[in-house]
């Protein structure tokens, strides 16, 4: 089986394991016990908030670790909402968030909160007019991903920030895709929020962080205890924490920068393959190298995506629909929605493949002969 799913998640590479065996196997204290088993649990604790830092060019203490991005990403929504709704009530998102950022505005409109949804072009992306045309002086929040999950398109974050750096509305990104890929310094570019996951870069599932900026004042999502800082309860996760902190030790800024060059050629070499097999085909968003690379979604018109998905599982690749975290609803993706509208047969005709690491020039041509394959059987059948 060949593994091109890594959007939904990705292997553990073996410096995480190892480092989350020891600690599961030895070093087992809880952080906040005082004793020596506890103060080994800390230091492990206080090594990793130094490692997220470092990666994001913060400072330890602005960095709260939670269970992943979908609480993250909760928090960084409703909570500054919550404590901010006295300056206004109005957020600005996008269209093509993640459902952890979707549903919980959601809510928050059900609480008379008022949410602008920036729409997209077709290459996945806003405009900056849009955006300039929904700030105004309400604006408490501004949430907006970095990069894409199905489709791999990069927001103006940069242009975003600097437009609200004498406003009042904080700004929140998702970083959960692009964290991986993209070397950014959260405060050269004034990001006041910022969620991260662990799994997206092969580290273990069920652990991630939020970056709040120093001065931030909003109150804890989860309550109880004391822990990281009185910003999150509940005793923290420390064999996770040290994977987490394994895995991002292992990608340095050079190793990003590396990775988006390998999945830019996969992909170069994908497109190739797909059109000599005769496959036809369009990309769903733009082919571009400041784009997140890993990601690659196409339109193949008269194959549903069910089928090709399927067909593609028995002959041993995993490959998504969209993203994982709608896959069971067979609800049509959001995001090829806001990109092509809702009656575009690319809703139901299209593919993610998303690379990884360990993603070989060898898979991708495994890859493109199967589609070729499985694509002359399925618009035969339509034919007939
Ligand atoms: N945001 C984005 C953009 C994602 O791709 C994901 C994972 N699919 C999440 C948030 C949620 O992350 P987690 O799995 O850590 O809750």
């Amino acid at each position: 089986h060949i593994y091109l799913d890594n959007a939904a998640t990705t292997p553990m590479a073996k410096p995480v394991i190892d480092a989350m065996t020891t600690q599961m196997a030895e070093d087992f204290g809880n952080a906040s016990s005082t004793h020596w088993f506890g103060r080994q649990a800390h230091t492990v604790l206080d090594d990793a908030h130094q490692v997220m830092a470092n990666s994001i060019h913060a400072k330890p203490t602005e960095i709260v670790f939670t269970s992943g991005a979908t609480e993250a990403n909760n928090t960084a929504i409703t909570q500054t909402a919550h404590a901010r709704a006295a300056l206004g009530k109005h957020i600005i998102t996008t269209a093509i968030e993640h459902p952890s950022v979707l549903k919980p505005l959601a809510a928050l409109e059900q609480e008379g909160f008022t949410v602008t949804y920036l729409p997209v072009d077709e290459n996945g992306v806003i405009s900056l007019a849009d955006f300039d045309a929904a700030l105004d002086d309400q604006t408490i929040l501004v949430t907006i991903m970095m990069g894409n999950n199905e489709v791999g398109s990069v927001m103006p974050i940069a242009a975003i920030a600097e437009r609200l750096a004498d406003h009042q509305a904080w700004l929140h990104v998702d970083a959960t895709q692009a964290y991986g890929l993209l070397e950014f310094d959260v405060h050269a570019l004034g990001i006041d929020l910022l969620s991260v996951s662990a799994h997206k870069l092969n580290g273990p599932k069920g652990i991630g962080f939020l970056y709040r900026r120093e001065g931030l004042n909003f109150p804890p999502f989860l309550k109880g205890g004391e822990q990281e800082m009185k910003r999150r309860a509940g005793t923290e996760n420390i064999p996770a924490i040290a994977g987490f902190a394994a895995a991002v030790k292992l990608i340095t800024p050079q190793e990003k920068a590396d990775r988006q060059a390998k999945y830019y050629g996969l992909k170069q070499q994908l497109m190739q393959d797909l059109a000599i097999s005769g496959v036809d085909f369009k990309v769903n968003g733009q082919v571009a190298l400041d784009n997140l690379n890993h990601v690659f979604n196409i339109w193949l018109p008269g194959c549903s995506t069910y089928a090709m998905q399927t067909n593609l599982d028995l002959a041993g690749f995993a490959v998504s629909g969209g993203s994982a975290c709608t896959a069971g609803s067979l609800e049509p993706s959001h995001v090829l929605t806001a990109m092509f509208g809702k009656e575009s047969p690319r809703i139901g005709e299209s593919l993610r493949i998303s690379f990884g690491k360990d993603t070989t020039a060898l898979d991708i041509s495994k890859l493109a002969t199967a589609i070729a394959k499985i694509s002359t059987r399925l618009l035969a059948k339509h034919a007939g």
